[in-house]
This record gives C-alpha cells, structure tokens and sequence, in this order.
C-alpha cells in the first residue's frame, strides 16, 4: 500500500474508463422484456394516439354549450340519441342542439360532440336526460392526438426503459424495441482464503462474497454476469481463468490482489497479458484498483473487500458500463438528507462513506473498512470530494442509495 505513491483523481480513472469502452451493440426484445433495458433507437408514434376523441367518464356525451348555467336546480333537459359501445365508432350518430348520447370510459366521442358530463351529474327520465352540472369546451376528452401525435418521438436513444415505458411502447405499435445488448461481464475471484458460498469456512477462511454482489449489481444495471468462480493466488491458475474468460466476455473483472504487495498478482497478470493503464486510484475506500486492457478488453482490478469492491464498481465500472450500454442519463437514485455528524476525510481523494438514512438525516457508519455489516446496515453512500477535508455536521448532502 505504501508503494502507492502516485494515485489518479476519480475524474481521470473515469475518463480512462470511458476511453477504453468497446462500441456497444444492439438487439431487438419484445416489448414485454424491454423494461430495464436502454433503448438503442429512437421511438416514434405510428399513429395519433388515443387515435379518436374519447369519453374519460361514463356518462353523457354533450354540446358544452347546451350545459351552461345547469345545475342541480336548473338542469339542461337533453335528449338522449343514442348509446355508445365500446370499440364501435357509430359515423351515423351526430349530436345536434339538445341532444346527447350514453358513452362508457374510452368510448368514440360522436360528432357535434365536446364535452362529457358524468353519470352521477344526470338523470334519466325516458329518453330525456337532466344534465345537473356545467361541461366546458372539451371537458372530460380526450383529443385524438393528446397523448402522442403520429411520428412524434415518443423515446429518445440512451432512456433506461421502465416498465410503464412498455405500455406506452406497446400503445405506439411498437413490438419489437432495439436496446443495447447486455455488456457480458466476466467475474473473476481470486484468494487463497476464497472458499464458495456453499462451504464452511476453516480456520483464515472467508467465504466469496463478491461474486454474488458484483453479479447481483450487474445482472440489476441491465448487463449479464458470467461467474468464473475463485482462483488461487498462483499466476498460471490466474493467467488460465483470464485466458478463458476473454473471450467470452466484454468486460472483466477480478477482485483481489489488486494492491502492490508481493503477494498481489491482478497487476503483474494484466501486464503480462495486456496493460496496466492505472493502478491506484484518490478513493476511499477502493485506491488499490486496476483499470487495464488486454486484447481490446476492459479488465478491473478491484479490491477484495467487499465494500472497497463495491465502492470501486460503483464508482468507476459504472460510467464505462453507461458508455457501453449508450445510458445518455446514469440514473443512480439519491436522495437529499443533512449529515448527522461531522465526517473527516483527507484533501486529495474522493471519499465514499456509507451512511443510513432516517428522517431526511443521513448518519455516517464509520464501521472498519473490511466489515461487511457497514454494507447492508447502511442505506447507501455520500461522496465527499476530492478538495474537500471532510464535511461538518448539518450540511446537505445527496446520499446515492444502494
Ligand atoms: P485483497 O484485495 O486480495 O488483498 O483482499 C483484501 C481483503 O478482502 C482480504 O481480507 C480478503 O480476504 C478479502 N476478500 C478478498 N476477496 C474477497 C471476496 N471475494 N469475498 C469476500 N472477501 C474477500
Ligand atoms: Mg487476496
């Protein structure tokens, strides 16, 4: 760790991870699987939608201006013409002076129509209708072309796709929706106290969590996990699980032995294989990281604790995974809350303290860095940056939740 002399700003590590981003690719999903995804292709409306005036309420179709001044006292007395079924557009039924016509939620507004009156403000005597309350121009309609006029743009390229998105893409014609093909990310685990989730631990034995963490994350943001299970800290086992796994993947990652101590090989095996662009990061936790490259191929070096690893993912793999995938927003949810303490950090790097929010009242956790419990006690993390010597009690902050 001492032999970290000279260590690069975040915003460098980040650009230095953007640069070396491959070009993303596309594929076309059905619309039901597109929510989650990063739309690669503008979206626009095949036709006006709703596509025809449409009734919002159940109730009578009406001339606005055959409603004024009615009230409960002083109804309009209109003549019923007619009923509206669902699906149909009845061209024949035109509403003229004092008449209206029965039509249910969604149903075509008739011509001489602009207005809808809810059934609970009429009564019905025979094919008279006591209309009870005013309708104004266009009240309780919907217009042809409100939602979505045809060749609008609906989408722009770079949207992370919600599920309400699928409807509205579905209510556009649209089927099939290009996205930005799942970046395929290798997970490599190294360590000779690594044992697998479903061992017990011996004694100086600690169980993988990273894999499961960094494969949860990844498989959440929208990209495919492939897990290679834990390699021993022996450079030929290292060098043969690399070797197999480039191939299959755009991006790698290895957590573990990222540091410069002897013993901490990730740095010495990228370089034989490729390059080591940085090594040693302004970040807390996370310094010990790698960014290189080996045949063309994105390769991290995280840091084995699981936190220090989580931070690092966050903070530098995501912005490369945002290129790759095309994301124009990196939408990281925050939420505003003021510090409950004071929080001391060294001028110089970029800190990330993980805290637990309450109330708008963000608490630091000030566990030590290789507990695990900080992570999940915690509600998500604040950035202090780098030209900052920590924050005081009561400031503002934008905690980036977990
Ligand atoms: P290293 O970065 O390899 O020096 O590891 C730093 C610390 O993180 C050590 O205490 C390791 O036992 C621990 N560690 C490394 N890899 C993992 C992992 N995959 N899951 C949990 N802890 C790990
Ligand atoms: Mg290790």
């Amino acid at each position: 760790m001492s032999r970290f002399l000279e260590v690069v700003a975040v915003a460098d590590a980040v650009r230095t991870a953007i640069s070396i981003a491959p070009a993303g690719a596309g594929e076309t999903v059905p619309v039901e699987q597109a929510a989650g995804r990063v739309l690669a292709a503008p979206v626009t409306a095949d036709s006006d939608i709703p596509g025809f005036d449409r009734s919002v309420v159940d109730g009578y179709a009406v001339r606005s201006s055959d409603t004024t001044g009615a009230g409960p006292s002083s109804p309009s007395l209109l003549q019923s013409v007619g009923r509206i079924a669902m699906g149909m557009s009845d061209t024949a039924l035109v509403l003229r002076e004092s008449e209206c016509a029965y039509i249910p939620t969604g149903g075509v507004l008739p011509k001489g129509a602009d207005a809808a009156v809810m059934i609970e403000y009429t009564e019905g005597a025979g094919d008279t209708i006591l209309i009870k309350k005013p309708a104004s121009h266009g009240e309780n309609v919907l217009l042809r072309d409100e939602d979505f006029r045809k060749g609008e743009t609906v989408f722009t390229t770079g949207r992370r796709l919600t599920p309400q998105d699928a409807g509205v893409l579905a209510a556009c014609g649209c089927a099939m929706v290009t996205v930005a093909k799942k970046p395929v990310v290798g997970i490599i685990s190294t360590g000779n106290e690594l044992v697998p989730v479903t061992a017990r631990p011996g004694p100086g034995q600690v169980r993988d969590a990273n894999a499961p963490m960094l494969a949860a994350w990844l498989s959440e943001y929208g990209c495919m996990p492939r897990i290679y299970g834990i390699v021993k800290d022996e450079r030929e086992a290292f060098e043969s699980v690399i070797t197999r796994a480039l191939p299959e993947c755009d991006v790698v990652l290895l957590s573990g032995g990222s540091s410069k101590d002897d013993r901490d090989m990730t740095a010495g095996v990228i370089a034989g294989k490729g390059e080591v662009i940085i090594h040693g990061i302004a970040l807390a936790p996370g310094k010990p990281s790698i960014i290189g490259r080996i045949d063309k191929k994105p390769v991290f070096g995280l840091p084995g604790h699981p936190a220090s690893a989580f931070v690092v993912l966050i903070a530098i793999v995501r912005p490369l995974l945002n290129t790759m995938l095309g994301l124009t927003s990196a939408p990281l949810r925050t939420v505003k809350a003021t510090l409950a303490d004071n929080i001391p950090s060294q001028r110089g790097r970029e800190e990330y303290v993980r805290v637990r929010v309450e109330n708008g009242v963000a608490t630091p956790l000030f566990g030590k860095s290789g507990l695990l419990n900080t992570l999940v006690k915690s509600d998500g993390l604040i950035c202090i940056p780098a030209g900052f010597e920590g924050l005081e009690k009561g400031s503002p902050v934008d905690v980036i939740l977990w």
